[in-house]
This record gives C-alpha cells, structure tokens and sequence, in this order.
C-alpha cells in the first residue's frame, strides 16, 4: 500500500462528530454536524462544519465525497497494544503470568526471524486500520531487528506511531533476554533512528518491573531523561499474583508504581497499562506526574484480571484512555473495548456513556499521549487522521438505527453492534489507507 504522500485538497460530506472536552457523565463536550463537511489540505483540517455554510464557499474545483449516510469522526488511538501478538490473539483463558510462559513468550521468539517479524508488521497493521485505529503505541519484542521492521512498516504507509523495543533481562526465558546492558544500547539505537522520523516516536519499553533489572530500569530511566519528547510505557498492577511477585521482588519500594517512580519513569508521556490493583495515593502520584493509564477492557476480562475503577481513577484526576491490549485482549476493534468498557464500569455500580467512551479512544487517548494538539481532535490545522463509519454495512444495526433519534442512541448501537464491517474508509492524512475515497 503506497504511502499518503502529497495529499490533495478534498472535502468529505458527512455526519461528522469531534470532541472538545471529556464529556464526564454529561452528555456534553463535543461537536455533530448531522449534515457536515470537512475539508482537507495538505494533509490537514482545513475546516470542520456544516455543510450547508462550508459549502456555499467552496472553491468548484475541490472534490467533494460524498458519505451523507456516515458518520466520520477522528481514527482510534489505542494507547496500548502488542505487535508481535497477533500470533497470540484469542489464546486467553489462564492468568497473566501463567498466559506469558505458555502462549506468548513462545510467540514472541519468532520475531528473532526480522522477516517473519516484517511480515507480522504488515498484517498489525492491515488490522488496526481495517478496525479504525489510525495511532497506537505498541510494544515490540525484545528483538532490535523486528522493532526496526515495525517502525519501516508504519513508515511505509506514512502513518503517525509510537513503539519500542521491549526491555526484559530476567524472569524470562533465556531465549528472550536481553544480554546486560544490550537493551538499553539497541534502545538508543533505535531512538536514533526512529524518533521523530517522519512520524513516528519512540517509547522506552521495560515490559514491567518484575521482568527488569535495577540496572535495566534505572538506564530505561536515564534514557527518559537524556531525550525530549520521548514516551515510556509498561504495564502496572494487572494482575495479583504479580502484585505480589513485584513486592518480593523489590522489597523496599513503598508500592507497585513506586518501583518505577525511583528510576524516573513516573512522568508525562509515559502510559502505564492496566491500573487496576491500585492504592489511591498512587493514582494521584500518576496524575501528579502527568502520567496516564490506559485501560483495556477485553484483555482485563479475558485473562481473568480485574474491573478498572473508572471513579476512583477520576477521583484522583489521573487520565486515561482506552485500548485494546491485543493479545490479552480479543479485539482489535475499539467498538468491542468501548463497549466491554461500560460493562466493566457497571460491574461496579459506574457509568461509562457511549459519548465518553468514543472520547476515551480519540481525543482522550491523544491527550494521554501529549499530542491534542496533532492528532484525535480534528481541530483546524491537526493531522487529518479520521474514520468514515458506515452504519448501514450491518444489517441488524441498519435496522436499529432506523429506529433510535439521538446521536447517543446511534453511538450505543455503533459500539454494541458494531465491528470492522462498520469502517469503510481509514484516512491518515487526508488519505485512505484502507477502504475507498
Ligand atoms: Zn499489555
């Protein structure tokens, strides 16, 4: 697939829907234009409003497509994700640790082979554009070589990602282990190389604390520190048994999120998966920090994990999105985490509307990750990442919406029903890059 390169001036005709703000519990905090238009140049929103005003000055020579029965809105951002799990994806069914040692560590020792790695990116990548996510973060594997093929595929087809290679120097197989020191220098190799390429950034990626060393976790710490703009991102209170492996393992820090905030990693631009066994004190350090968490419905239920505290997470002012956490999780579809998400909200007697969860996804996560300003909000002069939502492409769905008035009802219908069949065109600039114009 040829890369979005010199994006021509084109309008698309929508219903088109973008946030300002998270809507909390109201139903409030972002813009519909039933009848809409948004104009694209160069790459970037040009404008965003209703069609009948935008149209009237609009120069004849500038295409209009015309998708009046979709909805169009900004492409997903899924802040948490693992590439190399397609090959993992749908072997739920034991608990973290247990599900490491017998699925994943396994799967992700194929990615030695960079070609076997090259082709795995392209098929990620196929998926998370057919399911609308236009930005992820992604965990790579310890390999410097199959990250490196990660950041070439997403070059390629010019899309806005961040990645890293995955720190781990004990508490794995051998065969997965970086030699002392040698992740933290293909680290900052691979920093040299990709961050701030065309679009991509990097994360320094420790996979989580039991599976580092102190050294490897203060170097990971050094790196933060050494370049600007970089992101950091791990996994954080999943999972009780390695709560409490993580305790023995470390046994003077004060906490779970402590392990990390002593070598620096608690701070903004870093993500931290899960959250879910957490003391408050900690949530409001994370917020403090600006640090985020991301929150990843299908993969929490599916290995057994546990129900993240929306309220409590508000409560302490922490940010967070939502992801999908292939493959813990069993979707690349952010329609099927929204929608696990209010489920998981009301097992605990909270409320996720679907305004808020389809915020979660998009501006939500972009401003988790510190890029508002670029990505998620279809803000005049943002990068023109966005989804065209075809909710006639499910039948029952078709005939539900035939039934529902409110843009709410529709989005219920959408994350309930809804899964690929739904996104008909993916644009990153401006582009498709799945689908048609
Ligand atoms: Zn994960």
């Amino acid at each position: 697939m040829a890369p979005p390169t010199d994006p021509p001036r084109r309008a698309w005709r929508a219903s088109l829907l973008r946030f300002v703000a998270d809507p909390g519990a109201q139903d409030a905090g972002y813009e519909y234009f039933p009848d809409g238009l948004l104009l694209v140049d160069a790459g970037r929103v040009a404008a965003f409003g209703p069609a009948e005003t935008l149209l009237r000055e609009l120069s004849t020579e500038i295409p209009v497509i015309d998708r009046r029965d979709c909805l169009l809105l900004p492409g997903f951002i899924d802040t948490h994700i693992h590439f190399p799990q397609v090959d993992v994806i749908g072997s739920g069914g034991r608990m973290l640790l247990d599900w490491l040692e017998t699925h994943t560590f396994p799967a992700e020792r194929r990615y030695e082979d960079t070609a076997y790695a090259a082709a795995a990116a392209e098929v990620f990548l196929d998926e998370l554009l057919g399911n609308g996510t236009t930005t992820a973060m992604v965990y790579c594997t310890v390999h410097e070589g199959a990250t490196e093929a990660f950041f070439a595929a997403a070059q390629r087809r010019g899309l806005r990602m961040i990645a890293g290679k995955v720190l781990m120097d004990r508490n794995c197989p051998e065969y997965l282990r970086d030699p002392p020191g040698g992740g933290l220098d293909a680290t900052r190799r691979l920093i040299a190389r990709w961050h701030g390429t065309d679009r991509l950034c990097y994360a320094v990626t420790p996979r989580f604390a039991a599976s580092s060393s102190e050294p490897q976790l203060a170097g990971a710490g050094d790196i933060v520190r050494e370049t600007p703009g970089l992101f950091m991102q791990t996994h954080l209170a999943e999972n009780h048994a390695e709560i409490a492996w993580t305790r023995e393992l470390f046994p003077d820090a004060r906490s779970y999120l402590d392990v990390y905030d002593r070598y620096g990693l608690v701070r903004e631009r870093a993500v931290f998966a899960h959250c879910i066994h957490m003391e408050h004190a900690d949530r409001r350090r994370m917020a403090e920090a600006g640090a985020a968490a991301a929150f990843c419905p299908t993969s929490n239920l599916s290995l057994g994990s546990g129900l993240f505290d929306i309220a409590a997470t508000d409560a302490a002012g922490l940010p967070f999105s939502i992801a999908t956490d292939v493959g813990g999780g069993t979707s690349f579809s952010q329609f099927r985490s929204m929608d696990e998400a209010g489920k998981i909200a009301m097992l605990q007697g909270q409320y996720l509307s679907p305004l808020r969860a389809f915020y979660l996804a998009t501006l939500g996560a972009a401003r988790c990750l510190g890029l508002a300003a670029t990505i998620g909000s279809l803000a005049t002069g943002s990068e023109a990442d966005f989804i065209v939502v075809d909710p006639q492409a499910i039948p029952l769905l078709a005939r539900r919406r035939s039934q529902s008035t409110t843009l709410t009802e529709l989005l219920r219908l959408i994350l309930t029903l809804g899964d690929d069949r739904l996104i008909r065109t993916t644009c990153s600039l401006g582009v498709p890059v799945h689908g048609h114009a």
